[in-house]
């Protein structure tokens, strides 16, 4: 089920009968080099939870589509949250489900941009019963996709040279899964083959250092047919980690 295509009273019998889980896409709208989409990072993990929603019963909600993404602020088409702006959002998201009965909010990450501002915003929350002394009545598990059992292995076996760290080979291919017509972009010639790698700082120093927005990758290897692999182990990979997180006892929680 998703959230934004069920009613009130469907909510509310799901979380009567006790099923309080919700996995939450989360990711990032900027620029993926010249060969991958903009909403890369949050097409991903919504594809992916899609995709688990039909494989299991898994409540899914809305995606968190802008994350935080200041580094790739020069390339047109990019959209950031500021940390803080982000953490008062992670905030009130959380506050709102977990105000209706949610206990465990699975967030399910395609920006390791927004890792270190995710992990800050679930102190915030977690914060504010710490502080008054009272049980938090839930808990959160943040997962990159990439990172969920047996996938990161999958992706450097279907692109074993050029994978990349950004505008990766198997980010691409996820989105031209979803959206096999734009395929078509990977078919440029780009210069270098494989992008160079480097730190990142800020958004003048990332594009000095990354002129077309690639690190390390060559995502000109991307079909929608590694994309639909790496999706389906995915899905799967995700049924079973939600399944027992939505499971897991906690000290602090009644049931
Ligand atoms: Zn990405």
């Amino acid at each position: 089920m998703h959230l934004s295509q069920a009613t009130w009273p469907e909510i509310g019998a799901r979380l009567a009968a006790g099923h309080t889980g919700i996995v939450l896409p989360i990711g990032s709208h900027e620029q993926h080099g010249p060969t991958g989409l903009i909403g890369t990072d949050a097409l991903c993990p919504q594809l992916i939870a899609a995709e688990a929603e039909k494989r299991g019963d898994l409540l899914v909600g809305p995606t968190f589509h802008i994350g935080m993404a200041q580094h790739h602020m020069g390339f047109p088409g990019s959209m950031t949250l500021r940390p803080s702006t982000m953490i008062a959002t992670i905030v009130d998201w959380t506050a709102s489900l977990v105000r209706a009965g949610f206990t465990r909010l699975y967030w399910l990450n395609g920006h390791g941009g927004n890792v270190a501002t995710i992990q800050a915003a679930f102190a915030e929350t977690y914060a504010a019963y710490s502080l008054r002394g009272e049980p938090a009545p839930f808990a959160h598990k943040l997962v990159n996709w990439w990172q969920l059992p047996g996938i990161e292995k999958l992706c450097l076996a279907e692109f074993p040279v050029g994978h990349g760290s950004h505008g990766t080979a198997s980010e691409v291919a996820v989105t031209y899964w979803g959206w096999p017509e734009r395929a078509v972009l990977g078919q440029q010639v780009l210069d270098p083959k494989i992008a160079p790698e480097g730190p990142i700082r800020d958004a003048a120093d990332y594009r000095a250092r990354f002129p077309d927005g690639r690190i390390g990758s060559d995502p000109t290897q991307a079909t929608p047919e590694a994309g639909g692999r790496i999706v389906s182990a995915s899905a799967d990979a995700l049924v079973s980690d939600a399944a027992a997180f939505f499971a897991e006892a906690s000290p602090g929680l009644a049931g």
